[in-house]
């Protein structure tokens, strides 16, 4: 579904944010305009009112400032006018006010109803029943009666195309002024559409600018699941293109990268592994096939047998040395190899380990030379017992005639560190990184021939591993070579 799509969900609420902020903003701005615009209009017929309601001079007295201005009078001052003259003065300025068409006033009295009119006040105006009762307006804004002005006994309200405001008077009087404001609507229509009309270009503008960004942001993301899905089909050499490595999609594609590299290097470490072992036990059981068929394709003498028979064991236990060498990496391998946790002095499974080995050293002519400090670990005896017999063997296989094995062990930190080393043909500088692998031989056509399996280090790296220490080899090509295992001290 392209709705589940992170693209289009941002998109959508893109577009949600954006015309509600659009939609805010437009009916914020189109009130703000029309309470201004209202607000001036009764302004404008307040001053018009004021300005005609200024009491006349008396006839024969100079034009000079007037006594009071007569709505209201000035708040603590004495009212100036007489009742009867009062009303007269009101009645003479409302007839007078405005000219046809332009803006009218009304007077009102209480319970008295409308008792004056200018000439182009409309015959169906309500009581200002709000005025009356110098009291802000009751009811609510959906309410179409006066609404009190904010700093004046000026109550103000829009009928239809007029607007009107009633201004309360002493002695119950109130009076109504009002103009058309078709105008003034129109022009409000007009700014509503144009508000409409931007917003909507802005709305447009904003959507596709987003969509623009949304898509430059998923981009990688298209390029992570592209370059995934290429590598799940099978293409594991594939890795992902994002140039922008500091954002966090870049980060993302550069874990993946790596993770993708692993990936890769352990397939391929997986199916190399997997086609030595079947080439390293295809040898054997090609010796007994060959054999067998060689020795029945006509009668024998029994000593053609045995030498037959003989050939076939030796190939069958190179066999079995190979399937527990892969078991017991396999095992150690899944962590199922069961390794006691117990105290031992690795200075002690040394010398066991070369006391096994020296008649092997013998029989090479080989010194083999000790120098054992006491070094309390904690592990497998027995497991570590065959990590010495095995660089042992090696040290003493690959040494040169009366060369010779020199075994240390001592403390170093908390360490107890464990070194052999040998005078024999050393390893090149290529192959020392790859030694520790399986199936790995320096010399491939020379060892295979003496029946070696390519797996002693690599399970002996297995072993140190699964103890938490380390294995590593120094090697002078030609002088000879140093292996140096670490493993933890035991505590306490
Ligand atoms: P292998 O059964 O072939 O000895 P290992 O895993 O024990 O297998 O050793 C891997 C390779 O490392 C050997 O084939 C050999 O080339 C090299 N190697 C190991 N130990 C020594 C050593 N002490 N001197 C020189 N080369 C060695």
């Amino acid at each position: 579904m392209i709705f589940n799509s992170i693209r289009w969900r941002l998109q959508a609420w893109h577009g949600v944010i954006l015309a509600t902020v659009l939609t805010g903003f437009g009916v914020t701005a189109y009130q703000v305009a029309r309470e201004n615009q209202l607000r001036s209009i009764d302004q404008d017929l307040g001053q018009q009112l004021d300005a005609l309601f200024r009491p006349r001079p008396p006839e024969g007295r100079p034009e000079g400032p007037p006594p009071d201005r007569l709505p209201g009078g000035e708040r603590g001052r004495p009212f100036p006018f007489e009742p009867g003259e009062f009303e007269q003065r009101l009645r003479q300025a409302v007839t007078e006010f405005g000219s046809s068409g332009g803006p009218y006033a009304t007077l009102w009295q209480v319970n008295q109803g409308l008792i004056a009119r200018s000439p182009g006040a409309p015959a169906d105006l309500p009581e200002p029943r709000e005025a009356f009762a110098q009291s802000p307006a009751e009811g609510g804004p959906g309410q179409r009666g006066f609404r009190p002005g904010p700093h004046s006994p000026q109550f103000a309200r829009t009928r239809g195309q007029m607007r009107e405001i009633a201004i309360p008077l002493p002695r119950g009087f109130v009076i109504v002024a009002g103009r058309s404001i078709a105008d003034d609507q129109a022009a409000m229509r007009r700014l509503a559409l144009w508000l409409l009309a931007a917003g909507m270009g802005i709305f447009l503008l904003g959507l596709a600018g987003g969509g623009w960004v949304a898509a430059r942001a998923i981009r990688p993301i298209d390029a992570i699941s592209a370059t995934a899905q290429r590598i799940s089909a099978g293409d594991l050499a594939q890795r992902i293109n994002v140039a922008d490595t500091d954002s966090e999609l870049g980060r993302l594609a550069a874990v993946l990268n790596t993770t993708f590299a692993r990936l890769e290097s352990s397939f391929t470490q997986q199916a190399r592994f997997t086609a030595d072992a079947s080439h390293e036990l295809r040898t054997p059981v090609s010796v007994i096939l060959t054999q067998t068929q060689t020795c029945l394709a006509r009668e024998r003498d029994p000593a053609e047998y045995k030498e037959t028979l003989e050939a076939c064991q030796r190939a069958a236990q190179r066999m079995r040395r190979l399937t527990e060498s892969l078991l017991e990496l396999a095992r150690l391998d899944a962590g199922e190899e069961p390794l006691r946790r117990e105290r031992f002095d690795l200075g002690r499974v040394a010398r066991e380990s070369a006391e096994l080995i020296r008649p092997l050293a013998a029989q090479r002519k080989v010194t083999l030379e000790t120098d054992l400090a006491l070094a309390e670990c904690t592990g497998d005896a027995e497991h570590i017992a065959q990590v010495v017999t095995n660089l042992l063997s090696n040290a003493i296989h690959y040494n040169r005639e009366a060369g010779t094995v020199t075994l240390a062990v001592r403390q170093e930190g908390s360490q107890g560190v464990l070194r052999v080393s040998d005078t024999g043909c050393g390893i090149d500088r290529e192959d020392q990184p790859h030694i520790f692998e399986r199936f790995y031989r320096a010399d491939k056509s020379r060892t295979r021939a003496e029946g070696r399996t390519g797996l002693g280090l690599a399970i002996c790296k297995a072993i140190v591993d699964a103890h938490g220490g380390s294995i590593e080899v120094e090697s002078q090509p030609g002088s000879g070579s140093t292996f140096t295992v670490r493993l933890p001290l035991a505590h306490g």
